[in-house]
């Protein structure tokens, strides 16, 4: 917008710096506007959008199987080389996942796996509190990617939550809706 009344301003824009005036106006109209600070962890949490790329999970097909296939097609196209699939057979002669890893510590998270996968079996979710003290906590096995939170259905707002340090550290979210932190944003 800027650029377009900068355009109509033409040369008389340029001599009387209204760029320079523009760029004051905008850090003094932040200087007076809300404060924004997100009170995370002891009272408030980010709920991620859909679309975002957090820690994985395996998914379930309608019968309570998981429905990964163990093809490796994710461990192939991994660029960091971080997941370890190895396959079985059950009794019904499905071919599955006896061993399935990732390691967090190397993912960057880049979503191919998702991308790449047949069956749709696997995703990466909302979850995003990943720190650890140990690198080993940080391969999450098949029964633990089973049990990660999947994608948000709506996201991109603030809900209350409470920080609980009673079993590691976690910050647990109160309420499936919050409010939407972007209005606390100044925009023109
Ligand atoms: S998100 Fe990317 S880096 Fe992480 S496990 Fe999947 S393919 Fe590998
Ligand atoms: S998650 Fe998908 S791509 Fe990876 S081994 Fe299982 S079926 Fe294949």
């Amino acid at each position: 917008m800027t650029q377009v009344s900068n355009q109509k301003r033409g040369w008389i824009g340029w001599a009387l710096f209204a760029d320079l005036g523009d760029a004051l106006w905008l850090t003094l109209s932040y200087m007076f506007s809300r404060t924004v600070t997100l009170q995370y962890p002891d009272k408030e949490k980010w709920s991620p959008y859909p679309r975002y790329r957090g820690q994985h999970f395996l998914k379930r097909d309608d019968e309570g199987e998981i429905k990964c296939v163990a093809c490796e097609l994710c461990a192939k196209i991994c660029p960091c080389d971080c997941i370890i699939v190895i396959p079985y057979e059950d009794d019904k002669g499905e071919r599955r996942p006896e061993i399935f890893e990732i390691d967090m510590a190397r993912c960057l998270f880049c979503g191919l796996c998702e991308d790449a996968c047949p069956v749709d079996a696997i995703a990466l979710g909302q979850m995003y509190e990943l720190s650890s003290y140990s690198s080993e906590e940080l391969v999450v096995g098949r029964d633990a990617l089973l049990e990660m939170p999947g994608k948000t259905e709506a996201g991109g707002s603030v809900v209350p939550a409470r920080l609980n340090t009673e079993n590691g550290v976690q910050v647990e979210a109160r309420a499936e809706e919050g409010y939407n932190w972007w209005r606390n944003i100044r925009r023109r």
